[in-house]
């Protein structure tokens, strides 16, 4: 797994694309629709920054902002790490691992083409097993 390359591992069905001027009221609900927690901010098509579920909770409810006024591209981080589709999966789980965060867009000549997750990390079967967990629990 870990010496897999990003390409075979990452989720291009995943790829949540939008640009800083999104605000995070539309963000949060591309994100429910798609089912992702992370958005790759996009200018001219570059990657430009990533605004994830961990954003929305920090640096707009928690600082009282309004999601309906605020754009992502205020609460982004900025220049965000990525890695490219023929470098090792392990360099991702270990940029992830060494700076607290959980997602890592793929990118090709600037572009985004993906996106991996520490959930990528799980086998398919593992991953499955949490995604049926997490729903019977939303239905309880
Ligand atoms: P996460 O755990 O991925 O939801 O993100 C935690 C924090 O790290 C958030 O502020 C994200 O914007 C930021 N973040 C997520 N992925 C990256 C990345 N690849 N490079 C830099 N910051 C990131």
């Amino acid at each position: 797994m870990y010496s897999m390359r990003v390409k075979s591992v990452m989720e291009r069905g995943k790829r949540l694309v939008a640009p800083p001027g999104t605000t995070v009221a539309k963000a949060a609900r591309l994100m429910a629709k798609k089912n992702v927690g992370a958005v790759m901010v996009v200018e001219e098509k570059r990657l430009v920054g990533i605004f994830t579920e961990r954003d929305i909770v920090v640096r707009v409810i928690a600082e009282g902002r309004d999601a309906a006024t605020t754009h992502i591209g205020e609460v982004m981080t900025a220049n965000p790490f990525t890695v490219e589709p023929n470098e090792i999966f392990g360099r991702a789980l270990l940029l992830m691992h060494d700076n607290g965060f959980r997602h890592v867009p793929v990118v090709e000549n600037g572009e985004p083409v993906g996106i991996v997750s520490s959930r990528s990390a799980l086998d398919p079967e593992m991953e499955e097993f949490v995604a049926e967990t997490q729903r019977r629990l939303s239905l309880r």
